[in-house]
């Protein structure tokens, strides 16, 4: 057990203010493995003044040597990637590979990414008799959740410090050890003091105070709809800039054409991974009636075969959540064919690999994000019906479209009110616009656009 004592503000790691701490807990075995500083509102007021004051130098410095301090981070996360997957995997739960190659791996991707963006980017542009400049929106405040702990963050930092912005982030309190870790990959690139700052805590204290800190021109939310909510509240209530990334329900639409073996096998993982725990997941299949049954074999056989492939949930409260979820689905009339409620092993917070058939539109595990290792598959009649079936819950993150022919999928994913559509099973392109259409968000990140969402233009003309 380590209790570390500092929280990274103006480039040092320095006290918290108050005595609180939270302790930190893997959830495979339930043992606290560490204790971090529960920040206070006056650590978040420290690191907002440091982000303030570092903030007209970080802005003013030319975007090659911004890039250089990027290429510089990037390089700092691949030297620390085994330590990052093994802290991924000791807070979050994540399994050894998944930790590596994704929770590791893709914020190197990321990071890399805005190197680039930031050399590359049309900082100024002219149009008429204008010069449009591209500037940094000021002070960012992050508030990421625990399901990809350090691309959460990365895809909010990285895309601000190419920018120009200077940021402080309250990361979730299930995960502050991998935050450290970043922390410590800034420090190592030598990124000035101030320009990046950590601030461990609860939500409800420290996130709020982030979010209501008046020096604050920016907040960049990734977690539930309820919590967004109250963001964005407070957010237009200051007429300060917000992005929110919330939650999905998506839609996996297996056209009567597609592979239907390939389509559901894909689908089943694509659920599963990181124990259900990811935003985007593709929780709701749509199979037509023709090849249901056939589907819903498919499904439990591929779920069964990840009993032990899968890590636990993050903590005790989600695996109660997600096995309420179960319950109700199975009570509101579906059909467990795989996995259930009960728990898988006696420590640990583990919930088995589950699937449920004759899942209807209105049910709650339809409409409802379950957050865990849980496939809903519904039944569609025609094509319209399961464009109706796909568009009808409040969310619209992500989705798939599977069919024969690639064009056919292409016309339907262009109906789809959704902000990602995996085609044929198209793989996840760390470059393109991630976000939600409706319920689930506001703004987009990664990529170009993610970097547009931190500029703010002024015009001069002459
Ligand atoms: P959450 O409470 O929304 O947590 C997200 C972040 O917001 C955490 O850093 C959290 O701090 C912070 N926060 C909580 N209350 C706050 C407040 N009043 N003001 C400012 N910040 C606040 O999410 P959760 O409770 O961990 O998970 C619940 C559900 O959210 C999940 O079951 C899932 O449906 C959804 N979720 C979605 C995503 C996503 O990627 N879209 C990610 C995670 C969870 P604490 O860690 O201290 O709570
Ligand atoms: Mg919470």
């Amino acid at each position: 057990m380590k209790a570390y004592d500092g929280m990274y503000i103006d480039g040092s790691w320095r006290p918290a203010a108050g005595p609180d701490v939270i302790e930190v807990v893997d959830p495979a075995d339930e043992q606290v493995i560490a204790t971090v500083p529960a920040g206070t509102v006056e650590d978040v007021d420290a690191a907002v003044r440091a982000a303030r004051a570092a903030l007209p130098a970080w802005a003013a410095t030319p975007p090659a040597e911004r890039a250089a301090r990027l290429t510089a981070l990037r390089d700092a996360l691949v030297a620390r990637q085994d330590e990052i997957a093994r802290t991924v995997t000791a807070e979050l739960g994540a399994p050894p590979k998944l930790a590596q190659t994704v929770h590791a791996g893709l914020p190197v991707a990321v990071a890399g990414s805005y190197a680039e963006l930031a050399a590359a980017y049309a900082f100024e542009e002219r149009t008429g008799n204008s010069t449009v400049l591209h500037e940094p929106v000021g002070v960012v405040g992050a508030i990421t959740p625990w399901n990809y702990p350090l691309h959460q963050i990365v895809a909010k930092v990285a895309p601000a410090l190419a920018a120009g912005c200077t940021v402080v982030v309250k990361p979730a309190e299930d995960t502050p050890l991998t935050a450290r870790l970043f922390a410590e990959a800034v420090h190592e690139a030598g990124v000035p003091a101030g320009v990046f700052n950590l601030v461990t805590g609860l939500g409800p204290v420290a996130g709020q105070a982030l979010a209501e800190h008046p020096d604050v021109d920016l907040v960049s939310f990734t977690g539930s709809t309820a919590v967004g909510r109250r963001i964005g509240a407070i957010a237009s209530g200051m007429v300060k800039r917000v992005a929110l990334e919330l939650g999905g329900k998506s839609a996996n639409v297996i056209l009567p054409s597609a592979d239907l073996a390939r389509a559901v096998n894909v689908g089943v993982a694509n659920v599963m991974s990181n124990s259900g725990q990811t935003c985007s997941a593709w929780t709701r299949m749509l199979v037509h009636r023709d090849r249901y049954d056939e589907a819903v074999e498919l499904a439990a056989a591929a779920a069964a075969k990840y009993g032990d492939r899968i890590g636990p949930l993050v903590n005790a409260g989600q695996r109660e959540r997600v096995r309420g979820y179960i319950e109700k689905g199975v009570a509101e009339g579906a059909r467990l064919v795989a996995g259930g409620p009960e728990a898988p092993r006696e420590k640990g917070y583990f919930v088995s690999p589950t699937v449920l058939a004759d899942v209807t539109p209105e049910m709650t595990v339809a409409q409802e994000e379950i957050f865990g290792p849980v496939l809903s598959v519904l039944r569609y009649d025609d094509e319209e019906d399961a464009l109706r079936i796909a568009n009808g819950t409040v969310y619209g993150l992500a989705g798939a479209v599977w069919a024969g022919d690639e064009a056919e999928a292409v016309a339907f994913a262009r109906r789809m009110d959704t902000g990602q559509v995996d085609i044929n099973g198209g793989s996840f392109n760390p470059l393109a616009p991630f976000g939600g259409y409706k319920q689930s968000g506001v703004g987009r990140e990664l990529g170009v656009h993610g970097l547009t969402e931190y500029l703010q233009t002024k015009s001069l003309q002459f």
